[in-house]
C-alpha cells in the first residue's frame, strides 16, 4: 500500500511539472491523495481536515525554488508540515530536535506512566530505565503499582533486572498509594536519580482507576507524566489519548510498536488531541528497543514514502544536472557509451553523498534489501573502479576494445590493483554499455525522473 501511495504522488507530481507556482488547481489532486494517505495511516478525521487545511494555506502562491518542480516543492511542504505536526517547532516555526526527558527536578525526578493495558508500560518502564542508565547516567530505581494482576509486579522485575535498574518491592495486599509513598522515601534515602513508577493497567477507560491514577500523580508530583499508547492502535488511540489528557497533566507521549505495519497515524492524532510531544518511540520487544522519537523521520513513513523526499532533494541539489543530460543525450543519440562516461556515473554516485547515504533515504521494503548490503565494502569497490579508469590513457578509455593484455598489466600496475580487477571493471563495463543501450532514455536521467524530476 505505501507503495502504491508513492507511485501515485510520484505521478502527481509528475503531472504537476512544467507549472511555475503552487496553485488552488494543480494543488488539488495531491492534497487529496495526502489526505486519503493519512486516513489509511489511521490518522482522526479532524486532524486530517486541520492538517490539509494547513498545508494548504502554506503552499499556495508559494514560488518553486530553483530546479525543484511544483510537486517537489509541495511534496516538501507537506512534509515539513507533517513533522511540524508531531514534533516541537520554535517561535520561528522551525522543528527543534527530538526531545529527551526532562529530568529537572530534586532528586529523585519522578516518572509516571499512564496508559491501556498491553500498551507496553511495563516494558516501556524498563527501557527507559536502561535508556536513563546508559545514556544519562542516572541511578534508577522502579516499582509497580499494579496491585491487581501480580504478574505485573513479577515483569517489572524481570525486566528491570535486564535493564539494570534496582526494583523497589510491591505486593498485591497493599494500596497503590502507599507504595508509591514507600518507594519515594527510599528512592530520597538512597540517593537515587530517577523513580519510575509503572502503574495498574487498563482495559479501557475506568473511572476508578482514573481516580487512582490521579492520586498516585498528587502524592508523587512527577516531573514526566507520561502516556503509553499501542500504534497499532489506529483510530482507538485517540479516544484513549482524550481520556488520559482529562485525567492527568501529560508531559509526554511515547508510541510503542512502532516495529508493527501500523502506519503510525496515532502520532499524528495523539500529538494533536493531547498537545504533549511525542518523546520515545518503542521499535521492538526487547529492552534497548527504544527511540528518542524524530518527527522528521516520522513523517515519512506516515506518508509511506521513506525519506523519498529527502532524496530527491539530495538528488536535486547535488547531481551535476549538466553532465547528466549530456550523459543521456548522448546514448540517446546513438552515440556508444565508452569508460569516459562509466566514470562519470561513478563520480555521479560520489556527488550524491555515498551509497550509504542514498540507501539510507530509500523507502521501506527497498531499505530493507539494500540493508543486506555491506556498503563500505562497496564504495571501497566504486573507488577502486575510478581509480583502474583513472590509470587509462584517454584513447584507452575512448576505445576500451584496445585494452588487451600488456595495457591490463600496465593500468593495474597504475592503479595498484590485480589484472583480475581490471577485467572485472572491463566485464562490468559491457554490461553497462549493454543496458545504456537498451534503456536508450540514460540511467541517471530516467532515475531521476522517475523519482519526481
Ligand atoms: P502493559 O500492560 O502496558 O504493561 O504492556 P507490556 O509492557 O506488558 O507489553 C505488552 C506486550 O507488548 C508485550 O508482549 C511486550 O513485549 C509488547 N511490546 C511492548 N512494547 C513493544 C514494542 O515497542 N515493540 C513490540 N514489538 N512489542 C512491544
Amino acid at each position: 500500500m505505501a507503495n502504491a501511495l508513492t507511485d501515485k504522488l510520484s505521478r502527481i507530481v509528475k503531472e504537476m511539472r512544467g507549472q511555475a507556482r503552487i496553485t488552488e488547481g494543480n494543488v488539488a489532486d495531491m492534497l487529496r491523495e495526502v489526505r486519503m494517505a493519512l486516513l489509511e495511516a489511521d490518522v482522526a478525521l479532524p486532524v486530517v481536515r486541520d492538517f490539509i487545511a494547513r498545508v494548504k494555506d502554506k503552499a499556495l502562491g508559494q514560488a518553486v525554488v530553483g530546479s525543484l518542480t511544483p510537486g517537489q516543492a509541495l511534496v516538501g511542504v507537506v512534509n515539513r508540515e507533517l513533522a511540524a505536526t508531531m514534533g516541537e517547532v520554535d517561535e520561528s516555526g522551525a522543528l527543534k530536535g527530538p526531545a529527551d526527558i526532562n529530568l529537572a527536578a530534586q532528586p529523585p525526578a519522578v516518572i509516571l506512566m499512564a496508559g491501556l493495558q498491553g500498551a507496553g508500560k511495563t516494558t516501556t518502564t524498563a527501557k527507559l530505565a536502561r535508556h536513563l542508565i546508559t545514556k544519562r547516567k542516572k541511578k534508577v530505581l522502579t516499582v509497580s503499582g499494579d496491585v491487581y494482576r501480580p504478574a505485573a509486579i513479577e515483569q517489572l522485575k524481570t525486566v528491570t533486572a535486564q535493564a539494570g535498574a534496582e526494583w523497589f518491592p510491591s505486593t498485591p495486599d497493599q494500596k497503590p498509594s502507599d507504595i508509591a509513598r514507600a518507594a519515594l522515601d527510599y528512592a530520597k534515602k538512597h540517593y537515587f536519580d530517577v523513580l519510575l513508577v509503572d502503574t495498574a493497567g487498563r482495559l479501557a477507560i475506568d473511572e476508578a482507576l482514573m481516580k487512582e491514577i490521579q492520586d498516585l500523580h498528587a502524592i508523587l508530583d512527577p516531573v514526566e507524566t507520561l502516556f503509553v499508547v499501542d500504534a497499532m492502535q489506529g483510530q482507538d488511540a485517540v479516544n484513549t489519548a482524550k481520556a488520559f489528557k482529562e485525567a492527568l497533566p501529560l508531559t509526554g507521549i511515547v508510541l510503542t510498536k512502532m516495529d508493527g505495519d501500523s502506519r503510525g497515524g496515532a502520532a499524528l492524532s495523539v500529538r494533536a488531541v493531547t498537545g504533549a510531544p511525542i518523546k520515545f518511540a518503542g521499535v521492538s520487544e526487547k529492552i534497548d528497543g527504544l527511540e528518542v522519537f524524530d518527527a522528521e523521520r516520522h513523517a515519512g513513513r506516515v506518508l509511506g514514502m521513506g525519506d523519498i523526499v529527502a532524496l530527491v532533494e539530495q538528488v536535486t541539489a547535488n547531481v551535476d544536472i549538466e553532465a547528466a543530460q549530456k550523459l543521456a543525450a548522448k546514448v540517446k543519440s546513438g552515440a556508444s557509451f565508452d569508460l569516459n562516461d562509466f566514470l562519470a556515473q561513478l563520480q555521479q554516485m560520489n556527488q550524491m553523498g555515498g551509497l550509504a547515504s542514498l540507501m539510507d533515504k530509500l523507502p521501506g521494503q527497498l531499505a530493507a534489501k539494500a540493508g543486506q548490503v555491506d556498503t563500505a565494502k562497496v564504495e571501497k569497490d566504486m573507488r577502486r573502479k575510478q581509480g583502474i579508469i583513472h590509470s587509462m590513457t584517454p584513447r584507452e578509455r575512448a576505445k576500451p576494445e584496445l585494452i588487451k593484455a600488456t595495457r591490463k598489466r600496465r593500468i593495474a600496475l597504475g592503479a595498484g590493483v590485480q589484472v583480475q580487477d581490471v577485467n572485472r571493471l572491463l566485464k562490468e563495463f559491457e554490461q553497462m554499455q549493454d543496458m545504456m543501450k537498451k534503456m536508450k532514455g540514460g540511467g541517471l536521467m530516467k532515475m531521476m525522473k522517475r523519482m519526481g524530476g
